[in-house]
């Protein structure tokens, strides 16, 4: 990865935000990192092969179809109930990255195959920054990934487009299924910038794609469910620094089964709404 250079001709190394020679902002180094050229040129490539191979299955213009569906497309995170009552307490509560967390001593990686490895796959993908860096949800269906928690705190496009890259799976089996070594980068393609989602979707999920696929296919293409903790297959966003509560623009949650339980979700629900934020119960 070739460094960055800032307006005063300085070189900025990949993981910093600002310049160390004159201090100017040269933007988030993940979005820096997806929009590098060689990146770029790479998932350009992996759109013409899905247009390619869409062509030769006639199905080209449900392609599209999904490709339009995806620009719409949200960041949502799923979450327990206890941390949407944390993070809605108050505007000067903060979600966190998990590396960050676990630092700060107030998380503990959970003894599983996902959390013992994290680590390395977090620095493979964001060297020497893993620690800034939020992981969402690519949307369709406004809900998250059900093995991260029952509530799924959507994002508003606003507040975190700019700062935000994509990446095409859960990295862990990303790495699996590309035979990746960690001592190697990850190779270029499968990432993108917020604008170009829709192209990271085409390029990953064209195979799902038939003539027979309408609109109300998108969402399940987009996102698998598969219930636990890294089973499931989805586009992670991958949110640069930290957010509050006013980034929320929706809570979707089912009526919690306990009453001390439904006290809590009642409070979160009363705050939502008095911070102008949208609640759905299912
Ligand atoms: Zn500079």
């Amino acid at each position: 990865m070739p460094n960055f250079i800032c307006q005063c001709t300085s070189p900025v190394p990949a993981n910093r935000k600002d310049c160390p020679a004159c201090g100017r902002d040269c933007g988030f180094p993940n979005v820096r990192l997806a929009a590098a050229p060689e990146e770029v040129a790479a998932l350009e490539i992996r759109v013409a092969d899905a247009y390619a191979s869409t062509a030769a299955r006639n199905c080209s213009a449900q392609l599209d179809e999904f490709g339009n569906s995806v620009s719409h497309s949200h960041a949502v995170i799923a979450r327990s109930l206890k941390v949407v009552d944390d993070l809605t307490h108050s505007d000067r509560n903060y979600y966190t990255s998990y590396q960050a967390q676990v630092q700060a001593g107030s998380r503990d990686p959970e003894d599983n195959n996902w959390d013992k490895v994290r680590t390395q796959y977090e620095s493979a993908l964001y060297p020497n920054f893993q620690e800034k860096i939020i992981f969402a949800c690519l949307t369709l269906s406004e809900e998250g990934m059900s093995g991260y928690g029952g509530f799924s705190i959507l994002l508003k496009d606003e507040m975190i487009g700019h700062r935000a890259s994509l990446f095409e799976e859960n990295p862990h089996s990303f790495i699996d299924r590309h035979n990746i070594l960690m001592n190697k980068p990850i190779p270029p393609g499968y990432r993108a910038v917020w604008d170009t989602k829709s192209d990271l979707a085409k390029a990953k999920l064209h195979h799902k794609i038939s003539p027979n696929t309408t609109i109300v296919d998108h969402p399940k293409i987009l996102q698998t469910d598969n219930g636990g903790t890294g089973d499931s297959d989805f586009i992670e966003v991958h949110i640069y620094g930290s957010l509050n509560r006013q980034a929320i623009s929706k809570v979707i949650g089912r009526k919690p089964k306990t009453n001390e339980d439904r006290i809590i979700w009642r409070r979160v629900k009363k705050t939502l709404v008095s911070i102008g934020a949208e609640v759905v119960e299912l």
